[in-house]
């Protein structure tokens, strides 16, 4: 009895020190990562980027700063639109900004103890957002050491450690597509017409969608293996395969239930990885049929998950707009609440991207301007 107790405090203090510490750093973060230049740029087609030198390099805020700057054409120049010199330059701040040099191993050394959170049975989404080319699939999906990846090596260590504390796990995994407002099971071969139903279950904070395929996960190699075949099939369904993949959101979800018999105790947490379409604005006159909807949905879906997560660090806010779009509808319970969410704005260095970059920025500035609490919101 006296074993039993000791252990059930001993398991409820790491678990609650490990939600305090994530809380103290956010329950919403926004990391910026800037991609090295493809091979064969020139410098000069590189736009002006100022980042941390070093991982330690915070301010009082412990935010660290990225600075772009664009030499204005000399016309504008002249009209003295400018600051200093002809340059124009713009700074914003986030929890972590990773340089070119950065590599994925220490980018999810940050993600590492949000999957914790996820094994103690809260909710975590992890989103990647960005230009198309800007490193969101190579940040998510590589498959030696991508977010994905990563992740799936991380819970199934973290299983067979916490088994010498009485933790058994179950993992079950989903992935799927949201294109065009449509979901797509990528787990399963549908015949198109398959109707998927979100359903929730606010009572106990539970999402569940009808049909989609569900597997259970036995061990890291078996996730894997479904995750590598099933981004592969995602990459070569269509024969327009590229355009389709960057102008749809993919979801790799993971269903964690653990239960301690030596203390009774259960919990259950959902992991969300989400590659997000291409954030790029059409030229309006170029966008036209199917290119011009698809564009649509992208925009709506992105502005409706920055407006979500923005609403839900109001502390009086009532509503948060989570049915504006399938995304953060489908996402609600893991959004809201004491959930996690961990946002990766992903940048291209290129100076033709700049434009793009700085809308990039203002998003992600919108997210991470949000920090929540426990007890803010519910
Ligand atoms: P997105 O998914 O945002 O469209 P990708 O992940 O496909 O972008 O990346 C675009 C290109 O840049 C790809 O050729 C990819 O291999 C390369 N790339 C992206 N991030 C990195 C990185 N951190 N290191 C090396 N190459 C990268
Ligand atoms: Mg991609």
């Amino acid at each position: 009895m006296q074993m039993k107790n000791a252990l059930l405090h001993v398991e409820h203090e790491r678990r609650y020190l490990h939600n305090k510490l994530q809380e103290l750093k956010g329950n919403i973060r926004v990391y910026c990562r800037i991609r090295p230049p493809s091979p064969g740029v020139h410098p000069q087609q590189l736009a002006e980027i100022e980042y941390p030198a070093d991982d330690n390099d915070v301010d009082e805020s412990l935010c660290q700063a990225i600075s772009i700057s664009k030499e204005l054409p000399s016309s504008e120049y002249l009209q003295g639109q400018t600051q200093a010199r002809n340059k124009t330059s713009y700074t914003f701040k986030f929890d972590k900004v990773f340089g070119p040099s950065h590599q994925n191993s220490q980018v999810f050394d940050e993600l590492s103890q949000l999957v914790q959170s996820a094994l103690d049975g809260f909710n975590v989404c992890v989103f990647a957002y960005g230009q198309t080319g800007s490193g969101k699939t190579w940040t998510m999906s590589h498959p030696g050491d991508g977010m994905i990846p990563l992740t799936i090596h991380k819970i199934f260590d973290d299983i067979s450690d916490l088994k010498q504390n009485g933790w058994e796990y179950s993992v079950e995994g989903q992935f799927l597509e949201i294109y065009n407002e449509t979901i797509i099971d990528l787990l399963a071969n549908g015949s198109g017409d398959t109707k998927y139903d979100i359903k929730h279950d606010d009572i106990n904070g539970k999402t569940t969608i009808s049909n989609l395929r569900t597997i259970r996960l036995n061990s890291a190699q078996e996730a894997l293996m479904l995750f590598n075949k099933s981004a592969l099939n995602r990459s070569t369904a269509s024969t327009n395969s590229n355009e389709r993949s960057s102008r749809s959101h993919s979801i790799f979800v993971l269903n964690i239930k653990g239960f301690n018999a030596k203390i009774g105790t259960s919990c259950e947490g959902c992991l969300n990885l989400v590659d997000l379409a291409g954030s790029e604005r059409l030229n309006n006159s170029q966008a036209k049929g199917d290119r011009l909807k698809e564009t649509q949905y992208i925009n709506k879906s992105l502005s409706c998950l920055g407006d979500v997560i923005y609403s839900l660090g109001q502390p009086k806010n009532n509503h948060v707009p989570y049915r504006n779009s399938k995304l953060t509808y489908l996402l609600k319970h893991s959004l809201g609440g004491n959930s996690k969410t961990l946002m990766f704005v992903n940048i291209s260095p290129a100076a033709t991207n700049f434009n793009e970059s700085l809308n990039s920025f203002r998003f992600a500035t919108k997210v991470g301007n949000t920090k929540r609490g426990s007890g803010i919101r519910k």
